[in-house]
This record gives C-alpha cells, sequence and structure tokens, in this order.
C-alpha cells in the first residue's frame, strides 16, 4: 500500500531541531556531538552572518540567518522548526527584548519545543550579585512558560571554560588568584557537558515542561583551584580575597574595562554568597558519565 508505518525511531528522525547561536562555543559543541545522533538533514541552525555558515552547510545542514533583534527574520528562520535550542544572547545590552522576539517569532511559526539555556540561581531579587545575569533568563522563562509551547529549561552554571578568565592568563607569573569570593564555591561546569546534554535531550522524548539544574556534582573555591594549578605545575599558587572595593580599585588601576571588572565582582560575590555551589548528578543520570571535573580540565589548561 505505501503507507509506512510511523515508528517511535523515524518519528524523532522526522523532528526537524534548530539550534540558534550556531557559531559560538556552545552552538558548535552541541552539533558536533547532536550530528552522532541524528542526520545533518534533521538539524538547521541560525545564523547572524551567512558566511560563517559555510562550513555547516557543507555538511549538510541547513543554514538560516537571523537576528534577535530582527522579529521577521526570526519568522521566516524558524518555519517548519519542532524543536528549537536557544541559546541566551551574548550581549546584556537588550537582550531581554531579544528573547521575547525568540519567544513569539516560535510561537507565531508553532514551533513545540524550546530548549533553552538559562543561569542557575538561587536569589532571584535585584540584590543579588548577577541579577544583572539572571533577570533575563527570569523573564525568558516565564515568557516561555506562558507561551503554551512546551519548554525545557537547563539552568546552566558557570562555564568551568571561564577559569582561565576569572584566574588571569599570568596567573603562574604572578603567583596568586585575585578574587573577592571570599571561601565561597561553585560547581563550575564544563560547557562540553552541557553541550554533550542538550544533544540528549534534543534527540530524545519526555523532557518537555521540564526544568534542569545543569551542574556538576562538586564545588570548589578558588582556594582549591589555587591548589590544583600548584599540584599541576609545581609552582606555588595563593589565593588572594580582597574586598570588593579593593578589587575594583585594582583592576581600573590595572586599566581592566569597567565591564569586566562588574562580571568578575559579580561572579565572586555571588560564590562568596553560596549562589552557585549546587552540585548535583544530573550530568552522569542523562548521559551515563560524571561530569568532568576542575582538577582534569585545569590539567589541559595549565
Ligand atoms: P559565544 O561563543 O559568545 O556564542 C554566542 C552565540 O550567540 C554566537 O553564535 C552569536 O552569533 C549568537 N548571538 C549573539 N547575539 C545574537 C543575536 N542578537 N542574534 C542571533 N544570534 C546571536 O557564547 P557561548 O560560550 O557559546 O555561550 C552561549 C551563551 O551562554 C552566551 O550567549 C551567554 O548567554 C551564555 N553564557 C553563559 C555562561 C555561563 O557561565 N553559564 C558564560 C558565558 C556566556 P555571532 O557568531 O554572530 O556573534
Amino acid at each position: 500500500m505505501g503507507i509506512k508505518l510511523l515508528t517511535k525511531q523515524n518519528r524523532s528522525e522526522m523532528t526537524k531541531i534548530l539550534i540558534t547561536g550556531a557559531t559560538g562555543n556552545l552552538g558548535k559543541s552541541v552539533i558536533k556531538h547532536i550530528l552522532k545522533k541524528t542526520k545533518a538533514e534533521n538539524i538547521a541552525v541560525l545564523v547572524r552572518n551567512i558566511e560563517k555558515g559555510n562550513d555547516l552547510k557543507s555538511q549538510g545542514i541547513d543554514v538560516r540567518v537571523g537576528d534577535y533583534t530582527n522579529y521577521q527574520l526570526l519568522v521566516d528562520a524558524f518555519k517548519g522548526i519542532d524543536k528549537l535550542y536557544f541559546i541566551s544572547g551574548s550581549e546584556f545590552e537588550g537582550r531581554s527584548e531579544q528573547h521575547k522576539n525568540v519567544v513569539n517569532a516560535a510561537k507565531e511559526v508553532g514551533v513545540k519545543q524550546v530548549v533553552y539555556t538559562s543561569f542557575l540561581r538561587k536569589d532571584e531579587t535585584s540584590a543579588s550579585p548577577i541579577s544583572f545575569v539572571v533577570a533575563d533568563h527570569i523573564e525568558t522563562e516565564i515568557w516561555l512558560k506562558e507561551s503554551g509551547m512546551n519548554y525545557t529549561i537547563l539552568k546552566h552554571n558557570l562555564y568551568m571554560d571561564m577559569l582561565p578568565l576569572f584566574i588571569g592568563d599570568n596567573v603562574l607569573e604572578t603567583g596568586v588568584i585575585y578574587q573577592p569570593a571570599g571561601n565561597g564555591k561553585a560547581a563550575f561546569t564544563l560547557r562540553e557537558d552541557m553541550a554533550e546534554i542538550a544533544a540528549h535531550l534534543l534527540t530524545t522524548e519526555g523532557h518537555e515542561n521540564k526544568e534542569y539544574d545543569i551542574t556538576s556534582d562538586k564545588a570548589y573555591s578558588y582556594r582549591d583551584i589555587a591548589a590544583f594549578i600548584s599540584g599541576i605545575t609545581g609552582k606555588t599558587i595563593d589565593y588572594t580575597s580582597p574586598s570588593v572595593e579593593e578589587f575594583n580599585r585594582t583592576m581600573t588601576e590595572a586599566g581592566v574595562p569597567e565591564m569586566y571588572i562588574g562580571l568578575f565582582a559579580g561572579f565572586s560575590l555571588a560564590m562568596e554568597k553560596g549562589e552557585l555551589d549546587e552540585t548535583n548528578s544530573v550530568i552522569e543520570q542523562l548521559i551515563g558519565r560524571k561530569a568532568t571535573s576542575v582538577e582534569d580540565y585545569l590539567k589541559t589548561v595549565y
């Protein structure tokens, strides 16, 4: 009769998944992992600049152009998409409005599920030292929940990959990690682990209307990290935690741009307050292996 029964497997093969932020670190990594699970013809990506998508196009991926700031381009780009992996915007300025465009455009064209990369937090008030990061995520989560689309919210902890930026390129020369984090800890989580989780969630069922705290199974202080780097390199690395006022003054005198000073201070203060020390075994539960440890990661860097 020529009519094929749709099995669970070929149904999921026909699902068209669009990955935004495909030219960034996380997006590239998600694409690498998802291509191990589904064919390139089932994948579409959103890029701001068509030329940056050439490599993906040559792999058989459907490259679509769009910008979170341009609603109509998003509507056109999301047509025919079942699942959207929505990577949060990288610019703080106007991000909330950008995210609203993404959610509304997905809803307008009938996207069935949005998997959104949010940020882990405990304090949701404006008193949080990272409210400048978290506020847009909270709003976006509300819009997703109110949209009527299925949502999966991934509350990412702080990227382990940010550690070299926080610690400073020249830590082996200065011999000191200088951050106002006190004895606070964070369960730094590798971006590559987050990408593998995303590929799993996007290609399996049962994650509709769920929220996952994507964090590793152990939290570390900068003192722990200093000890790891000392052990790896054989050079003594100390940790100094100045007051935030002293930190801001020292960084300003060293010519560090104000935006970075605010970012470093905010995350350190969040660590000191215990905002980021949440641990769980969600990575192992979802992808069957332990989260990458900070020590193993630092060995690849130093
Ligand atoms: P990234 O390398 O900077 O990549 C950001 C991606 O988003 C790029 O592909 C960029 O496109 C795209 N993008 C930015 N603004 C856009 C817009 N207006 N319209 C369409 N696309 C836009 O960042 P990442 O390392 O992959 O991280 C992904 C996201 O996680 C970031 O955007 C940020 O929201 C968040 N983040 C989380 C942590 C954490 O510790 N959890 C740390 C840093 C960032 P272009 O290539 O055209 O620029």
